[in-house]
């Protein structure tokens, strides 16, 4: 500490304290996830903006950590060598402030917990804790969720539920299809808009891999024996090609591509976070893996949270996150078939779907 500017110091430990995605906290959130729990972060319309809240089972929960919200351990007891009195005196404002929001989640009917930072090195007891907070094991809850998603409303429009949609299409993979592909509840107008929409995204992606729209040319047999059956969607798909200074392009409808994009993303926030979303969202945005810069494409793979309040490189927190918790980028990608698709949802602030058709496209949907 020797060295450093009073205000400097202060104004990093002030960063600290108000961090979210603290190493404490992704280290509750991962474990929850794998126990199959689905939450919200940080929920600012709730009293004290919850690191966690469960929506459904009107319940929030606080990760602390113990030297800064005052807990009565070992950590929480340590007191600071310089400015002993600032310290104190903020960490009373901390536990005075938190009090002050379970009263206000008391006030609106949420229920609350605490995990604090010690408790989480035994990841057991604390799992068997908030299981029993938050009134049981997921797994139940999860099928049920599963059933009633595919009770719902059309995740496009919200109208009848006619038909379901499969998220992935099916169109964009291969034999044998993953077993249990996510289908979400879909009108049979939406279900049919969208298969034409799908088939071309498809169809371009492969000629745009193969550089040609002949059939004989594409790689994936599935999409060759497509092109050959439909020779209106075979000349639509020739017309689209041309060549530019020696390259090989592809113009294409952007409306028709960003059709597709959406609709998956609709469906995985349906069912992946159960937040079904009909409305447009805030962004939708593609491009090809191989046209993104290094920086681009690592924020893409691994950028998870709010890279904005995360603790500065080279400091102790940081270096935790790194080595320690070396998935502790959100929740990772889902590998639904090496190649043909993958995707990745988080929950933050709001809503984003990230997804990679064909190891090719890369896209991304948000609802803010
Ligand atoms: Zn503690
Ligand atoms: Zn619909």
């Amino acid at each position: 500490m020797t060295g450093t500017a009073p205000s400097e110091l202060r104004s990093r430990m002030m960063r600290a304290v108000r961090s979210k995605n603290t190493t404490p906290e992704l280290k509750l959130r991962r474990l929850l996830h794998r126990a199959g729990f689905r939450f919200r972060l940080h929920r600012k319309d709730l009293p004290g903006s919850p690191d966690l809240a469960f929506p459904s089972r009107k319940a929030v929960i606080f990760v602390h950590g113990c030297f800064w919200h005052g807990h009565d351990c070992k950590r929480g007891a340590r007191a600071p060598k310089s400015n002993a009195d600032y310290w104190r005196a903020k960490i009373a404002r901390n536990v005075e402030r938190d009090g002050r929001s379970l009263d206000g989640l008391q006030a609106a009917g949420w229920r609350a917990a605490t995990v604090w930072e010690c408790e989480l090195k035994d990841a057991d007891a604390v799992l068997a804790r908030v299981t029993l907070f938050l009134g049981g094991s997921p797994m139940r809850k999860v099928q049920n969720f599963g059933d009633d998603r595919n009770k719902g409303s059309c995740v496009h429009c919200g109208g009848p539920n006619e038909t379901v949609d499969h998220a992935p299409s099916v169109v964009l993979l291969d034999a044998p299809l993953p077993p249990d592909l996510p289908t979400s509840p879909s009108c049979a107008a939406c279900n049919q808009g969208f298969s034409n929409d799908e088939a071309y995204l498809a169809c371009l992606l492969e000629c745009v891999v193969a550089g040609s729209a002949d059939p004989a040319k594409i790689g994936r047999e599935k999409i060759a024996a497509l092109i050959r059956r439909r020779p209106s969607l075979a000349a639509e798909l020739a017309a689209l090609r041309r060549e530019e200074g020696g390259r090989i392009a592809f113009s294409f409808d952007r409306q028709r591509v960003e059709n597709v994009i959406v609709k998956l993303a609709r469906c995985h926030v349906a069912y992946e976070i159960n937040e079904p979303r009909t409305d447009e969202p805030d962004s939708v945005w593609f491009t090809p893996l191989e046209a993104m810069t290094e920086v681009q494409r690592q924020e893409f793979e691994d950028g998870g949270d709010d890279l904005a309040v995360w603790p500065e490189v080279g400091s102790r927190a940081m270096q935790r996150l790194l080595i320690v918790d070396d998935d502790a980028f959100g929740e990772g990608w889902l590998d639904v078939q090496p190649g043909r698709y993958r995707f990745r949802t988080s929950v933050d602030d709001g809503l984003r779907v990230r997804m990679v058709i064909r190891g090719y496209l890369a896209c991304e949907v948000r609802w803010d």
